[in-house]
């Protein structure tokens, strides 16, 4: 499947709540869950600083907002857009609890090229797609229209026009 304008949209949601993440000290991760009607029904943002646990992803959110909320039908047509590919820990959660396609805009790879770049320290979490972690998934990315401004978000570092 590829990134369609509707994807789009959801997507620049995601990254706006990558901005929301940043601007509160937080991770700069974003991401939003679309039920199959392709109506928004839940989002979150990376909490990890404010709230002291490196666990708090939006996509793991996201995954137990589904498991507590949604079907199993309901969450296997829904899609999740992220502003970065999930971590393997959300991964895996994403497909414990059935959930559909994923559009992320950066991926994993890219994040973490970005952040050996400026010499910060390799996530403790194995750098893996997705679909390693979870073969079955339906996933689309990275959008690169995105790359330049989650970059600079994701470091910490002043807008590069
Ligand atoms: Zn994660």
């Amino acid at each position: 499947m590829s990134v369609s304008e509707e994807d789009l949209v959801f997507l620049e949601r995601a990254v706006a709540l990558a901005r929301e993440a940043a601007a509160a000290g937080d991770g700069a991760f974003g991401s939003v869950l679309v039920d199959a009607s392709r109506v928004e029904r839940f989002a979150d943002r990376n909490r990890e600083v404010t709230l002291g646990d490196e666990t708090r992803h939006p996509e793991f959110e996201i995954a137990r907002w589904a498991a507590t909320n949604l079907t199993t039908a309901e969450r296997a047509g829904a899609t999740v857009y992220t502003s970065a590919e999930h971590c393997p820990m959300c991964s895996a959660a994403h497909a414990w609890v059935g959930l559909g396609r994923i559009v992320y805009a950066a991926s994993a790879a890219q994040v973490s090229a970005w952040r050996a770049e400026v010499g910060l320290a390799p996530s403790p979490v194995a750098v893996l797609p997705i679909t390693i972690v979870a073969p079955g998934l339906v996933v689309d990315g990275p959008v690169d229209r995105y790359a330049g401004e989650l970059r600079s978000l994701i470091l910490g570092a002043p807008m590069e026009s």
